[in-house]
């Protein structure tokens, strides 16, 4: 007979693998099942940007959400390490958000006044922090704390920690039906058998449509696809992140520049294109025209997972406490990991949640029809 856990998690992207963490910490019996291999969804094609204040226009709560989630990421690096043996290469030199235009300035240096950290600088202290950046900027604002980790290994140092800490995770493990039995546990049924829990986190990214509406909801998930490239150059050197209209380059600590990423609605192919490689070019050669030389390391795409308001799903299922949602993280999944595992913890460990959170990632609060 199968094992029975406290919790079952669908998807074992960094939400799933982020949840599974704090749970195991707390000595509930977790188990993740994925369809694929850990992180290879969107988590494997994120550029990694920890952008609250990049990202996020209004002072809301997502937005102090995405800070919190933004701070956790100090102590983990530091947890996991210790737990994991693995660096999430975590790289807190901040961003440049850099305007080409007098209006561009303008609407720019509003966002000093909403958030105190940050700095306008003039084009000629760009240069002097960044002389690889273009003459042909008007300056840029500057993000001390919108920093970068590498995905991947966040995810995977999420779940060797959670392993050590008494999770069991299963790859090539798609679940086709979360059923409820007569004694009100749940069966996550999948071709390697059938497991049983007592509560189920959906967190399968762009494809939790499927669940949403197998549980008898009506949110929809839409996938926004993705591009990147990355090259390499011994002759090129930028400390922060450049970004520019939902561009960027991202310097990592591998020597790579991280460029992306195009914006294809409703796309579900996961191979770039060559015009979404092309446009991207085209739009990060004049911001540094000297990467033109750089050496081109690999290119890739992934399905940003995206709800009607652009918000991710954080909770409960509004007839079933025993179901829970954590999907719909779209551009800032990465960013969003820890924050989520620790509210999702919460729910589940019937733990005081901020209510301006519960209220702004609720599942119901798209909702027009009635719940069948
Ligand atoms: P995923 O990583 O997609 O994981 C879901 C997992 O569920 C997958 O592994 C999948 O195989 C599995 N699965 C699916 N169906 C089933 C099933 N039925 N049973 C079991 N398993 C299943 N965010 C940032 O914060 N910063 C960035 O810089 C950034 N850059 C990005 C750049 C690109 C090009 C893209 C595409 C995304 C970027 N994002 C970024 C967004 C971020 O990648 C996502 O929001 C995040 O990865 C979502 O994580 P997830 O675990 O919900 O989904």
């Amino acid at each position: 007979m199968s094992k029975h856990y406290d919790v079952g998690i669908v998807g074992g992207g960094i939400i799933g693998q982020s949840i599974a963490y704090q749970l195991a910490k707390e000595g509930v019996s977790v188990l993740v099942l994925e369809r694929d291999k850990g992180g290879s969804g969107a988590t494997s094609a994120a550029a990694g940007m920890l952008g609250a204040n990049s990202e996020l226009e209004q002072n809301d709560a997502f937005f102090q959400f995405a800070k919190e989630s933004q701070r956790q990421y100090h102590h983990l690096q530091d947890e996991l390490l210790d737990l994991s043996q693995i660096h999430i290469q975590l790289v807190d030199k901040g961003m440049y958000k850099v305007a080409k235009t007098l209006e561009e300035v303008m609407s720019l240096k509003q966002a000093v006044h909403h958030h105190e950290s940050l700095e306008w600088h003039t084009k000629e202290t760009v240069l002097i922090n960044e002389p690889y950046v273009s003459n042909e900027i008007e300056g840029a604002l500057h993000i001390p704390e919108d920093g970068h980790v590498s995905p991947i290994h966040v995810c995977k140092a999420f779940t060797k920690s959670a392993s050590l800490l008494g999770a069991t995770f299963i790859e090539n493990a798609p679940v086709h039906s979360i059923q409820k039995t007569s004694v009100n546990d749940y069966v996550l049924c999948t071709p390697q058998g059938d497991f049983t829990c007592n509560k189920v986190v959906v967190a399968n990214g762009v494809w939790s449509g499927y669940f949403f509406k197998q549980l008898g909801l009506p949110n929809g998930m839409k996938p926004v696809k993705g591009e990147c490239l990355a090259v390499k150059s011994n002759t090129l050197h930028l400390e922060k992140t450049i970004f520019y209209d939902h561009c960027y380059i991202v310097p990592k600590g591998d020597g790579r520049f991280v460029i992306g990423a195009t914006m294809v609605e409703d796309d579900w192919s996961t191979t770039p294109s060559l015009g979404g490689i092309q446009a991207l070019i085209e739009k990060i050669t004049p911001l540094m025209p000297s990467i033109s030389s750089a050496q081109l390391v690999s290119t890739w795409a992934g399905l940003r997972p995206q709800s009607e308001d652009g918000k991710p799903y954080i909770g409960l299922h509004p007839e079933d406490d025993n179901i829970l949602f954590a999907t719909g993280h779209y551009r800032n999944g990465i960013l969003l990991a820890p924050q989520t595992g620790t509210m999702i913890r919460d729910f589940i460990l019937k733990r005081k949640i901020d209510e301006n959170y519960v209220r702004a990632f609720s599942i119901t609060r798209n909702l027009t029809q009635s719940v069948r």
